[in-house]
């Protein structure tokens, strides 16, 4: 007796990645570094698995406030990854008839999360370039009277920030709550989080994933303590578990190590950026965030070439029309980068005439140009 809509979804598909060099997921390539792994197993063989987490997160939360600078003023919330947290808001939104609204494309699981609440989604496609469009952004604030707005900032898949301007214009015009999901942020030059003083229907929404603690699964979000202490009557009780919170604690004492890796991500994105946008009829996209948008002539079948010599990116094509022929990848370790770049070598240098070794994968129309 299932819904619909749940029979008539596609699960959410995770490609194996066994012996890939792994550049799909925007995953930070470095694990935690050896010199820390006893101290880490001591701490974590320390935590009381037989009780409940401490239900107000006191430490972590302060340990959080401190590192990332979360106003004082501010509320708190924490969340199993910042996908817990989109969920929490979809529920705590969908009134009857409520819209959820996001600059598009973006991150999906403002759409599928809101869908599954009940809400209606608009995505406002995005201006040529991937900025904001500030018009239709705010004709589509005013017509559609969304509860909650999402603004990636970084925007994934497309990589840059938005400008700062539309999005005070933005601030200005929504009748709801805005949330700047700023995953990205380590390898980001600007933040909202202290502009959340003057804007009070303003949520700023962060994750320890990107940084280099994917599987950790936790994420925060702040905001005016009203708003925050609303959502928190969503949010499981227990969500984040003992060990996340016990993980987390000791990675925050040892930011310097994960801070120093996000400083290797941003010096290598350039790099690769550099490198990438030499090869021919290869697009490179402006990026805030430890991954790259790229658009290369019949991108479906250089992502299998790619696929067929074991690195393992992002196709985004079908997700939007204006992401047509474009390829998402993660800025990885700088062995894995010059992998990546020999194999695209090999496909587009090396084969001139650019016939990839196999044609475009059903579904893609076929009509791409042949050589770049
Ligand atoms: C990866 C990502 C997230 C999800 O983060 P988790 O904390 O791992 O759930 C949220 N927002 C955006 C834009 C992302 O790209």
């Amino acid at each position: 007796m299932l819904r619909a809509d749940v029979l008539a979804m596609s699960a959410y598909h995770v490609p194996a990645a066994d012996g890939f060099v792994k550049l799909d997921a925007m995953e930070n390539p470095y694990p935690l570094p050896d010199a820390l792994r006893d101290a880490f197993a001591r701490r974590l063989a320390a935590v009381p698995l037989n009780r409940y987490p401490v239900p107000d997160y006191a430490a972590l939360k302060a340990a959080i406030r401190d590192r990332f600078g979360v106003p004082a003023a501010c509320g708190l919330i924490l969340g199993n990854g910042s996908d817990e947290l989109i969920s929490l808001l979809s529920v705590a939104t969908a009134r009857p008839g409520a819209v959820v609204l996001s600059a598009w494309p973006s991150f999906v699981m403002y759409q599928v999360s809101a869908q599954l609440a009940g809400s209606r989604f608009v995505g406002v496609p995005l201006a040529p370039g991937f900025g904001l469009d500030r018009a239709a952004m705010l004709a589509a604030i005013e017509r559609e009277a969304p509860a909650l707005v999402y603004l990636s900032y970084p925007n994934n898949p497309t990589g840059a920030c938005f400008d700062d301007g539309v999005i005070r214009d933005i601030l200005a015009a929504a009748p709801g709550l805005v949330v700047i999901d700023e995953a990205y942020q380590p390898f980001a030059p600007r933040t909202w989080m202290p502009a959340l003083e003057r804007h009070p229907d303003l949520l700023v929404m962060r994750t320890v994933s990107k940084l280099g603690l994917a599987g950790l699964r936790l994420g925060f979000m702040a905001g005016a303590p009203d708003w925050i202490g609303q959502l928190d009557k969503v949010r499981p009780p227990y969500n984040v578990n003992v060990l996340t919170e016990a993980a987390a604690l000791f990675a925050l004492e040892h930011h310097a190590v994960f801070d120093a890796q996000a400083a290797a991500i941003r010096a290598e994105r350039a790099v690769l950026a550099d490198r990438l946008a030499r090869l021919p009829g290869v697009e490179v996209f402006a990026s805030d965030a430890n991954f790259l948008l790229l658009r290369v002539p019949q991108a479906p079948a250089v992502w299998q070439a790619l696929r067929d010599r074991r690195v393992l990116v992002k196709d985004v094509g079908r997700m939007h029309a204006s992401l047509h022929d474009c390829l998402r990848i993660t800025v990885g370790a700088p062995q894995e980068n010059a992998t990546l770049l020999a194999a695209l070598d090999e496909i587009l240098v090396q084969r001139p005439g650019g016939s990839p070794p196999e044609g475009p994968r059903p579904g893609s129309d076929g009509a791409h140009p042949t050589t770049p």
